[in-house]
């Protein structure tokens, strides 16, 4: 059976579109392997915690379609899933590293710390703890007793760490390099590293596919889990999305927000469509798929190294077709939807077809149509010459009994003949008496839709 997880921490507003792609390829390896896939909150950095994060990404997750099989929201077998309601079990695990020889208590304070680091530092060596507290044990576990405040470090053992990572290939640290990292704080939390093992063993975890930056700290992670005899998860650590400019991708630059994106009316198929893309490729080189092939072609074997770049500009692209792809009957109620139903139903989903082919994303539709929805207050071209020709066709239309869009323009093309006007100008003074813009969708159409005492209504206030 395939576990996967995220592991996400809330020290943000909202989920970052890096975790979204990680936590992607994660649902799909489990989905492919008819496994689970969980999602856990890892919030024992109390000093960054962001209120509300957790629930923002939870619920980002959940519009995105990403469903956890096993989450803090949906419970399961291995909860509880948050990590601060977890605190008992770092411990007992913390004491049995101890008892093992593999972790020690170190009382050291702060200040010692930071002189040792200062020194070491004079002297160009790596900052490293020097042991002292292991070196006596007997000493410190007295101090211990008397309710010293300490915290437990991992032994490092002094040899090479070896392990085989599914996108990087082998990978050598060793140990002798290492820090001997701290697993429990003072305040009784534990660090990330010791955290995250125990619950990746605990909650059956045996796909471990997560962002390269925990790369790093792997080799200490698979020290914990052989001191504590556990078996190894599988390790695949996929490349940091960038900007276009190959930066790491960060609020200066795009946004970096997942659901910014959607608020702005990327449709959420799309946008994992285009996320399913960063570091792997379809097969037959297919851009544009369903999650459902994504699921039948997908392998974790073939992820690339190469970082892959997220370009919201391309997004967008997507996301057009994606709407263009869709059904006018589903396409304007979304639309409509969207905008909070506000906008008159019938007059959105009569204008969608008008503007289906022009827009990337729904925030594109308003600035597209808002004139069927308020008369004009301001002109992109001044009309106030042209009173005549409007009267003119103030009059024509006044005259139309059959008003659909064919015979509008008929009419008003038998006018322009008749005044002797060009149809570039006639077109775009009737465009703009109508709308205020001299881009809009078809103007026929769009008169049709407004009706015809809107329509003279429009010409006449400028008469
Ligand atoms: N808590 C880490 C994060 O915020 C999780 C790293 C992991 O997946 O092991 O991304």
């Amino acid at each position: 059976m395939t576990r996967t997880r995220i592991a996400p921490s809330p020290t943000g507003e909202d989920i970052h579109v890096g975790t979204v792609a990680t936590a992607l390829m994660n649902w799909v390896w489990a989905k492919k392997n008819q496994g689970q896939f969980v999602v856990r909150i890892e919030d024992t950095d109390r000093t960054r915690l962001v209120v509300g994060g957790e629930q923002k990404m939870l619920s980002t997750l959940n519009r995105l379609g990403l469903i956890p099989d096993e989450s803090p929201e949906l419970g399961g077998p291995y909860g509880p899933y948050r990590q601060s309601e977890r605190l008992p079990l770092y411990q007992k695990y913390a004491k049995e590293l101890i008892v093992k020889g593999k972790a020690y208590y170190c009382i050291c304070t702060p200040e010692r710390l930071a002189e040792m680091r200062k020194e070491q530092q004079s002297k160009k060596q790596i900052p490293k703890y020097d042991r002292y507290c292991y070196n006596h044990q007997k000493e410190v576990a007295e101090k211990v007793k008397n309710g010293q405040s300490h915290v437990v470090r991992l032994l490092m053992p002094d040899k090479p760490v070896t392990f085989h990572d599914i996108v990087r290939g082998e990978i050598t640290i060793n140990g002798k390099d290492l820090d001997d990292q701290v697993l429990l704080k003072s305040d009784g939390f534990p660090t990330y590293h010791l955290a995250v093992v125990v619950d990746d063993h605990l909650m059956k975890i045996d796909y471990v596919i997560r962002a390269e930056e925990w790369l790093p700290s792997t080799p200490k992670h698979i020290i914990i889990y052989e001191a504590l005899g556990w078996p190894l998860p599988v390790f695949a650590h996929v490349s940091l999305l960038r900007n276009p400019d190959k930066s790491k991708l960060s609020k200066r630059k795009n946004p970096v927000w997942a659901s910014w994106y959607l608020d702005q009316g990327i449709l959420p198929d799309a946008f994992l469509n285009y996320l399913a893309l960063m570091g792997w490729s379809h097969p037959e080189g297919k851009d544009i798929f369903s999650l459902d092939e994504y699921v039948k072609v997908f392998d974790l074997k073939d992820v690339q190294k190469t970082a892959p770049v997220f370009d919201p500009v391309k997004l967008e692209w997507m996301n057009g077709e994606y709407i263009r792809k869709m059904e006018d009957k589903d396409l304007g109620p979304m639309i409509y939807e969207y905008y909070g139903k506000e906008l008159n139903k019938e007059t959105v989903e009569r204008t969608t077809p008008l503007i289906k082919e022009r827009i990337k994303k729904l925030t594109d539709y308003l600035p597209l149509t808002e004139f069927f929805f308020k008369r004009p207050e301001k002109y992109d071209i001044d009309l106030s010459g042209k009173k005549e020709m409007l009267r003119a066709m103030a009059e024509t239309v006044s005259g139309i009994t059959d008003w659909q869009a064919n015979v509008v323009g008929e009419k008003m093309q038998a006018l322009a003949n008749k005044l002797g006007v060009k149809n570039s100008e006639f077109f775009m003074t009737l465009r703009v008496a109508i709308s205020g813009k001299k881009i809009t969708p078809p103007l026929n159409d769009s008169m049709a839709i407004l009706g015809k005492d809107e329509s003279l209504r429009r010409l006449r206030m400028l008469l």
